[in-house]
């Protein structure tokens, strides 16, 4: 049987799903319309669907894994596997009231109405505060719903804050952060079959997960400053050093993380480093 994974059909996580199996090496057609589409090397079919029913075709093994937001996962109450956290789909899910109104606090929510579309997640973050307001479900456009007076507050998703301010909003309090994930089957990870194959793509996944955050970097320095150069690129393995034909120089060859680089890139050309070469690291299985 092949494995089926479900990514979302259009929206802000498609592109990036999409890029990602690509990377893993999964090679499938995307045109408009498709619903599923066969790996062309690769006993997998991808499914394009909203991305609100990806947990449940989860939970339910309807698909074996899936790419979706932690926040819906938890709004669906999805009894899946969190396989690993993807870095993309960064949003935070927060209650934000108009900014010329009273409401300053959360505890000031007492008796309001609070419009969202995440009815499930924003109660147990009520009850969890002790106060006991009105949820308004909708199903969008939550942020013009204070204007309408159809609701004294939102509680919605957030990334750069622009959608609040422009429709004169405040966020006073985060209910959760969330990200995108990849989500597996619990039963479709224990069977034998089905488990190898999923940690197979784990793995290839991994590997692009690791390869993003790190360089490969070259340079010659002087022979003198090998050891100082040994200290500070070594990190979990020791970097290549060989000698160059031109007498008193060596070649470094190192995988260098990138939040690190600057700083390394300094103290490497005070200790003599010149012809720095930079470059992205395609995979890294470690
Ligand atoms: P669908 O048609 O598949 O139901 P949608 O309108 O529910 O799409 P999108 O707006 O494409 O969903 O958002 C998909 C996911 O992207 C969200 O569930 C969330 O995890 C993430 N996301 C990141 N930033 C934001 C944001 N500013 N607003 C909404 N979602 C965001
Ligand atoms: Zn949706």
């Amino acid at each position: 049987m092949k494995l089926r994974i479900a990514i979302q059909k259009e929206g802000r996580l498609s592109e990036w799903s999409v890029d990602l199996l690509r990377q893993m090496g999964l090679r499938f057609d995307t045109y408009k319309r498709l619903l599923i589409a066969p790996c062309r090397n690769h006993d997998v079919d991808i499914l394009f669907l909203r991305d609100d029913d990806i947990p449940e075709y989860v939970q339910d093994g309807i698909v074996d894994l899936g790419i979706v937001g932690d926040n819906v996962v938890n709004e669906r109450a999805a009894k899946v596997d969190r396989l690993r956290p993807l870095g993309f789909g960064l949003c935070r899910l927060q209650i934000a009231v108009p900014q010329s109104g009273k409401i300053k606090t959360v505890k000031e929510l007492n008796g309001m109405r609070i419009a969202t579309t995440y009815p499930t997640i924003l109660s147990s973050y009520l009850k969890k505060e002790g106060v006991k307001a009105e949820l308004v479900p909708i199903s969008g456009s939550v942020e013009i719903t204070p204007s309408l007076n159809v609701a004294d507050a939102i509680c919605d998703l957030v990334s750069t804050g622009t959608t609040l301010t422009t429709h004169n909003l405040v966020p006073i309090a985060t209910v959760m952060e969330s990200e995108a994930a990849l989500i597996a089957n619990p039963e479709r990870c224990k069977a034998a079959d089905t488990g190898a194959r999923i940690r197979d793509l784990v793995m290839r996944l991994d590997g692009v997960i690791n390869a993003r955050s790190k360089k490969y970097v070259m340079l010659n320095a002087p022979q003198s400053a090998t050891e100082k150069i040994r200290d500070i690129m070594g990190g979990s393995k020791s970097p290549t050093i060989v000698p160059l034909a031109d007498t008193g120089l060596v070649a470094v060859h190192a995988v260098v993380a990138e939040d690190e680089f600057w700083e390394k890139m300094e103290k490497l050309k005070s200790f003599g480093a010149t012809d720095i070469l930079v470059m992205n690291i395609e995979k890294m299985i470690v």
